[in-house]
This record gives C-alpha cells, structure tokens and sequence, in this order.
C-alpha cells in the first residue's frame, strides 16, 4: 500500500482528492523512516484541538487523514471552562452545572443580573477531552505522542518535523501549540489565578447562581483583582482568586488572597476542604498573535488570537473557530477560521487595557458602569465579540469619556511610534505557579 499523497484543492475534499486519485492511505503506519502523508495534521491537542476534532465529527467529516501532534494526551480535570451563551444541544449534555443568574459585586453594590435568553455555563475539560478522544476514534485520526519542532510551509504543503524524529506531511496544519504573540504589545498583561475546589461539610453555596466578578477583593497596585464563585451544588463550588496584571504572585501569595477571599464570602475554613486546585495564566495583551503564519498553517486557539485581551475569555472564540474549521472542510473549502473577534473589537480592548493600566480607569468602577448602563446580554455578547456596531457605541458611551479619550490618544500615538521603529519580540508567556500538594484550607493561612 502506498500512502496517499493527493491534496486537497480549495473548494475541493482533501479525502475526495486521495480517493479520485485511486489511492489507498495508511493508518497509523508511521515509522521513524517513512513520512507520513496526511490531509490536515494539528499540532497541539488541548483546548482548541478538542473542540474541532468534536466539530469535525459532529459534522460528518469522514474521508481526511487526520493526524494529532502533541508530546501530552490530555485527559481529566486540567481546567474549567466557563462561559455564557445560549443554551445548546451539543455542549449542554456535558455541563457540570450552568446559572441563568450571576452575581457582579463591587464594594460599593452587589448586583444580580437575569442573564435570560443566555446562561453562564461550567464545562470541565474531562468531557470536552473524552468527547475528543471519541471523535478521534471515529475518524481514524493518528496518533502521535511527541512535541511538533519544525513546520516547513513550501505553499503547497507543510512538513512537520517532530521530537521523536518523525516527518508529516500534511496538506494543511492546524496549529494551537502556545506561541507568543508576533511581537510585542502596548499593554502586556496577564490574567493569572488560582481555585480552589472546596468542599463543605454544610450547605455553604447557592447553586442557582454563580459569582460572575467580585471586585470586593483588594485591588493590586497596577491591575484588577477579583473573586468569582462557580457552584455545583450547595456544598462543591470552584471559588477563584483571579488578578489582571502584569506579573504573577508567588505560591503564597495566591493562597493568601484565596484565604481572604474564603473569608470574604464568609466561609467557615473548619468545615472546608480543598478537593482540586486550578492554576493558570492567560495572556491579555493588544500583542497580534498571527492566525495565519503562512499559506498552509493556521493557528487556533490562544496561539491565534482566540483570548479576548480586555478579559481572558477563550472558550467561546474556539468554539465557534472549531465549528467553522469543521463546516469548511465539511464543504471541501480551505479550513480558515473567520478572525476571533472583529477589528473594531481589537482596538476597543486596545483602549480598555490601556485606560486600565495607565490608571485612567480602576476595574471595580469600569465593569461597575458596564454592567450598570447595559442590559447584562449585551455586555456578555459584547465581551464574546458578537455585539453590532450600533451596540458598542452604547457600550462605549457607558465609560467614563474622559480617560478613555485619554487612552485612545495614547494608543493612537503608541501606535503612530510602533510604525516607526523596529518590532520588539513578545515576552514569552510564563507557565502558571503551581504550588505543593493538597492541604487543608485552614493550613494555607500560615
Ligand atoms: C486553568 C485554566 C482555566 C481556564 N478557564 C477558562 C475559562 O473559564 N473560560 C475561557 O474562556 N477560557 C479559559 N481558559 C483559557 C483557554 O480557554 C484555555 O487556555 C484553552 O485550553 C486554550 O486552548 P488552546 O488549545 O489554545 O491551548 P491548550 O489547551 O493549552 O492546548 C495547547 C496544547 O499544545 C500542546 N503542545 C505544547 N507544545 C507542543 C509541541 N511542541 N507540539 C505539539 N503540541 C504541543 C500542549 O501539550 C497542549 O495540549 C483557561 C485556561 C486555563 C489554563
């Protein structure tokens, strides 16, 4: 058997193009010498890989040689997905929980928001990865347990080289390994947190909402701090200590904000336990991160541009990428993604981050007023980069006019000075602080 070297053209069924071809491709026949030849090969198999290898099978895809490049299998609980929406036949079976009220607490008001026709929902990556490694089964995807190192795009195909000395030759690569953006931005910040998975002994937590934002924590020199409650029930709930800034804390210091955050919300540590611990760090920064580094590569995920800068969020951007991907190839059309969130929205975080970093505006007051002026649905759909034009300017008029003119002067005269000298290179993104083993909540306090 030959492995089929046919590829797709656009508008065409890379598979179709093996078939008409009159050849037979291998499965899973890979080995250190003979290259393998694929339709589509992702490199990176987290988050945004997941959601499109389940898109892919949602949609019917069949006839691609599809390889997954990543030096990890992942498996079971190593994030949690929150995110709002509407409510959907394929992601809602797989929810831990979801709230059409959420919680939004600044020390000066807490307020509850009806999020209807949308809720915010908790998907925890166990489902999301068992539903892919399904998908995968299903269409005959091959394997391939090592790190993808050089990608070699002639135009017509991409080679890959990976760790464990393998070639693949795909006609197109779908790549979410983590890459620092293309070059440094104007506000390079990070969200970066920790959660606890508490257990109590007694009813603690109000399962028919979430805590969206609880800016009741004290706020950062330079940044936005604060709290956010997901229950599963009245006795399991993620409780989350998150911070915008530009540095991380130490070990200690995210336990000491979760102790006075337990403590905020009024917890009695005697009757608490840590079950999990959730560690993590987001990139939020007007920095472009390339989608589409050369004619036969596209990034997805946080690698392209999917974390809104101006709040971390990621998981509805992939989501909706992964369905498009899916639907092209489903088409026989080139498996380009639509950019994650429109222009006019990239600049808007431009503004919002700057005003935010440069102390023009504080974060308890900016998403106070947002909340404020708005019907909670538009701000949500805002922040997912799906509101009209006609919608952001009402988003717009409801911050404080005068920092943000400050801020967007400033982000046009950075943008005037970028022009004129040389890119810098993006700090590289740094890996999460994850502290020891489990303790008890009381032990973290000393
Ligand atoms: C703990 C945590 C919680 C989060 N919670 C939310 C949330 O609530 N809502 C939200 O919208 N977003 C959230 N995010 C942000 C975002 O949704 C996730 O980071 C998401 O997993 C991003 O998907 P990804 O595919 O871009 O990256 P990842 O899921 O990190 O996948 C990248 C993959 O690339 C692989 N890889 C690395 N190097 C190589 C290599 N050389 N070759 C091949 N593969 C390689 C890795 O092993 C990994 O599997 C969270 C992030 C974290 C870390």
């Amino acid at each position: 058997m030959v492995a089929c070297q046919a590829r797709a053209a656009p508008g065409r069924k890379a598979g179709a193009a093996c078939a008409a071809a009159g050849a037979v491709w291998q499965r899973g026949a890979v080995t250190d010498s003979a290259p393998l030849d694929v339709d589509l090969a992702l490199l990176g198999g987290g988050g945004a890989a997941s959601l499109l290898l389940a898109a892919l099978d949602r949609h019917g895809v069949r006839d691609l040689r599809i390889a997954v490049v990543d030096p990890v299998r992942r498996r079971g609980q190593d994030r949690t997905w929150a995110f709002w929406g509407d409510p959907s036949a394929d992601l809602d079976p797989l929810l831990s929980a979801s709230w059409r009220q959420v919680e939004v607490a600044t020390p000066a008001r807490r307020r509850v928001l009806d999020l209807t026709p949308l809720r915010y929902a908790m998907l925890r990556s166990g489902p999301v990865y068992d539903r892919a490694a399904e998908a995968e089964r299903r269409l005959d995807a091959i394997r391939i347990v090592a790190p993808a190192e050089a990608v070699t795009d002639d135009g017509a195909r991409v080679v890959v080289r990976t760790g464990d000395g393998r070639v693949v030759r795909a006609g197109w690569v779908l790549d979410s390994r983590p890459r620092p953006p293309a070059r440094a931005g104007r506000t390079i910040w990070l969200q970066h947190f920790r959660g606890w998975w508490l257990e109590s002994d007694r009813p603690a937590f109000d399962p028919r909402r979430a805590v969206l934002m609880d800016f009741r924590t004290p706020q950062p020199a330079r940044g936005v701090s604060f709290g956010y409650v997901l229950p599963v029930s009245d006795r399991y709930a993620l409780v989350e200590y998150t911070e915008f800034s530009p540095g991380l804390l130490t070990d200690a210091g995210y336990d000491r904000a979760l102790v006075d955050y337990r403590d905020l919300l009024g917890l009695d540590p005697a009757g608490l336990r840590v079950r999990e611990v959730e560690n993590g760090v987001i990139p939020m920064t007007d920095a472009p991160f390339a989608a589409r580094p050369s004619a036969r590569v596209v990034r997805l995920g946080t690698a392209g541009g999917a974390t809104r800068p101006s709040t971390g969020f990621t998981f509805s951007a992939m989501y909706r990428q992964a369905d498009q991907v899916a639907r092209a190839l489903a088409a026989g059309q080139p498996p380009v993604p639509k950019p994650a969130y429109p222009a006019r929205h990239r600049w808007m975080d431009a503004v919002a981050l700057r005003a935010l970093d440069r102390g023009g505006v504080g974060g308890p007051e900016f998403f106070d007023r947002l909340f404020d002026r708005n019907p909670p649905e538009r701000v949500l759909r805002f922040l997912d980069g799906v509101t009209t034009p006609a919608e952001e300017i009402a988003i717009m008029n409801s911050t404080r006019l005068l920092p943000m003119i400050a801020a967007t002067a400033g982000d046009a005269a950075h943008r005037v000075r970028d022009r004129l000298r040389p890119a810098r290179p993006a700090p590289a993104i740094p890996a999460a602080v994850v502290g020891g083993p489990l303790r008890p909540v009381s032990d973290a306090e000393t």
